[in-house]
């Protein structure tokens, strides 16, 4: 019990820090954008070192947005909302850009109403993410599949389904840790972001993979009455 508490006192440290470099780090990213932008304009001859620099820094740039999400106690608001909605506001945002790539998603739910006492935008976030993985791991013509139902526990269960490439064995204890990345370009910040707004909502997350056969996400909710949050209000 020492030990998770211990654990957890270093991720809310972790956190601050996380915010305060990201806040540092921020502006001078922005004026340093501007002044390449204005060089290679400018119609001098080195717009190849500049472009490299401009992307360096466009990579930065994500990184902080990235761990800035990690502490933004200004803009949680709770509310009680129909996650099979939600849900299905995500499937149309990401729609677009998953068809493009000839990949479809499909949204199964035994259930219409499925009550969650939580921060909408953060929770959008959460599945926003793990659909992006799916996706990226997914070949053309491909899909992924959302799935909604009841938990045995009374609470809900959200699985991301892809059938796409897979995490090897060897790496998937390392999947959430913080710039763990396979990808070029990744940043490796997108599961352990999500692993933390669903904990602060009283869920939990699990990650099933096989390689060459697909991964699946389990995300469970607790019963809204059952979710700290609320008694946090009440
Ligand atoms: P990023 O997407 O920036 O790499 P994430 O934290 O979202 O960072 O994911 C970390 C790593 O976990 C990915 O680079 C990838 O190797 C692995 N991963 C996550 N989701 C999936 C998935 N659905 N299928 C295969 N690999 C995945
Ligand atoms: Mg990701």
């Amino acid at each position: 019990k020492d030990e998770l508490l211990r654990q957890s006192e270093k991720l809310s440290v972790v956190g601050q820090l996380a915010a305060g470099v990201a806040h540092e780090i921020r502006n001078p990213l922005t004026a340093l954008k501007g002044f390449i932008k204005l060089m290679m304009h400018s119609g001098q001859q080195f717009p190849k070192y500049l472009g490299i620099m401009k992307e360096e820094l466009e990579r930065i740039e994500l990184i902080v947005s990235e761990l800035l999400m990690l502490s933004k106690p200004q803009s949680v608001h709770l509310r009680c909302v129909n996650l099979k909605e939600l849900t299905e506001e995500v499937r149309a945002l990401i729609g677009t850009q998953a068809i493009m790539r000839g990949i479809e998603i499909d949204l199964e739910s035994d259930l219409e109403h499925v009550p969650l006492y939580c921060d909408p935008n953060q929770i959008k976030q959460v599945i926003i993410n793990f659909l992006k993985n799916a996706i990226e791991a997914t070949g053309p013509d491909g899909a992924v599949c959302l799935h909604l139902k009841n938990d045995e526990g009374g609470g809900t269960l959200l699985r991301i389904i892809d059938q796409g490439c897979g995490i090897p064995e060897d790496k998937i204890n390392r999947v959430g840790e913080p710039f763990f990345t396979t990808k070029e370009g990744g940043t490796g910040l997108g599961i352990m972001i999500s692993r933390k707004i669903i904990e602060h909502h009283g869920g939990t997350m699990a990650v099933h993979s096989k390689v060459n056969e697909g991964t699946v996400i389990e995300v469970r909710f607790p019963v809204p009455d059952m979710q700290p949050v609320q008694r946090a209000q009440a």
